[in-house]
């Protein structure tokens, strides 16, 4: 079997606790990556997909070596990207590209697009202006713009056409890998779906592979091979995306499921009240915050006394992909109990007195 182009191996990427308002106050640190493993082979997409916050903005960033993890590897094609020192050597830079979700505020305003596109081409492949200026404006044309447009500002173009002026830009250095950080959340739904299609097609065209970020699970849906969903700093669930969106294994796949809207009303219906049940997560009621336990037990209606204990080990489900959830290893139906059914603290400290009485 051949070596996958991306390899992230037991990831964690931790923000040390800066100073508080008061001279001695430390704020605590906040782990925003833990334990990730993740792999991508060439010309493949994945989806990673979870809420704000999740962890999976800092992970394409990590990627990108815009920050350094406190442990575990990434490795892309032959770099050791952990292993870089504090300069990243251009030829990475020229390997993997990002596009942004903000296509204004990604574009300088201040340059002409011919000269955006023509940058990376100068700097990568040391290209003179005419060079540039003519690759630059086959780019645009492999995007779906005209080569006119190389002689107007960023301003001047819609939020679908800027995206696409992004995507020329990062296929300049003709990456082997596109971080793409929720590249059309920004953009009109019909614009959303002329974007998808277009990294679709580029992607079969230059074999590029994309690692996929957004927070909504209709849009890498059709778009992903696979699917890694992420929650408070954890993969929970991976696998290919047709099985997780038909047999989601993990209770907060279903939830994000439940949220995507259909046409259909009955669908929409059961799918509504799928999502109330799955929303009043019984475990909240507790207080107990997550720690090295499940991350999804205070909204979870499944959550167990073991929830909150341990983090769960990963278990193969049955389409072949892996989940992160403890239902599958000690649940109702290997003789785990959930936390609704278990006495309080109350009730235990009164058991022994009634054993008593007894
Ligand atoms: Fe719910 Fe427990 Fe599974 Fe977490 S491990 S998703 S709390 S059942």
């Amino acid at each position: 079997m051949s070596e996958p182009l991306l390899d992230i191996d037991d990831l964690t990427i931790v923000f040390g606790g800066g100073r508080g308002a008061l001279p001695w106050q430390r704020l605590p640190d906040v782990r925003a990556v833990q334990h990730v493993s993740l792999k991508i082979d060439a010309g493949d997409t994945l989806g990673l997909v979870g809420e704000s916050g999740s962890g999976k903005t800092t992970l394409g960033r990590a990627v990108l070596r815009f920050l350094r993890p406190q442990s575990g590897s990434i490795r892309l094609g032959d770099f050791d990207v952990t292993g870089f020192g504090r300069r990243v050597p251009t030829e990475y830079r020229k390997t993997v590209q990002v596009v942004f979700q903000d296509p204004v505020g990604s574009l300088n305003p201040s340059m002409l697009v011919g000269a955006i596109i023509a940058e990376p081409l100068r700097i990568h492949f040391d290209m003179d202006s005419r060079a540039a200026r003519e690759r630059a404006g086959e780019l645009l044309e492999q995007v779906g713009l005209q080569r006119h447009h190389l002689d107007r500002y960023p301003h001047e173009f819609s939020g679908g056409q800027r995206q696409r002026i992004a995507v020329a830009r990062a296929l300049a250095t003709e990456p082997d890998l596109l971080v793409l950080d929720e590249p059309v959340s920004a953009l009109d739904v019909s614009t959303q779906s002329q974007v998808i299609n277009l990294l679709e097609r580029l992607q079969r065209e230059t074999g590029a592979a994309y690692l996929f970020i957004a927070h909504d699970l209709a849009v890498v849906r059709h778009t992903c091979h696979r699917i890694a969903v992420m929650y408070h700093s954890r993969i929970v669930e991976l696998g290919d995306s047709d099985d997780i969106c038909e047999r989601p294994a993990h209770p907060y796949t279903e939830l994000l499921l439940a949220s995507i809207p259909d046409p259909d009303p009955a669908v929409q219906h059961l799918k509504s009240q799928r999502r109330r049940e799955l929303a009043q997560g019984v475990a909240g009621a507790s207080g107990r915050a997550p720690t090295n336990s499940c991350p999804f037990a205070e909204r979870c209606p499944h959550a167990m006394e073991v929830c909150w204990e341990s983090f769960p080990e990963p278990v193969p489900t049955a389409t072949g992909g892996t989940v992160w959830c403890h239902l599958h290893t000690t649940g109702p139906r290997l003789g785990g109990r959930p936390v609704s059914e278990l006495a309080t603290d109350a009730q235990l400290a009164e058991a022994p007195a009634a054993a008593a009485d007894g």
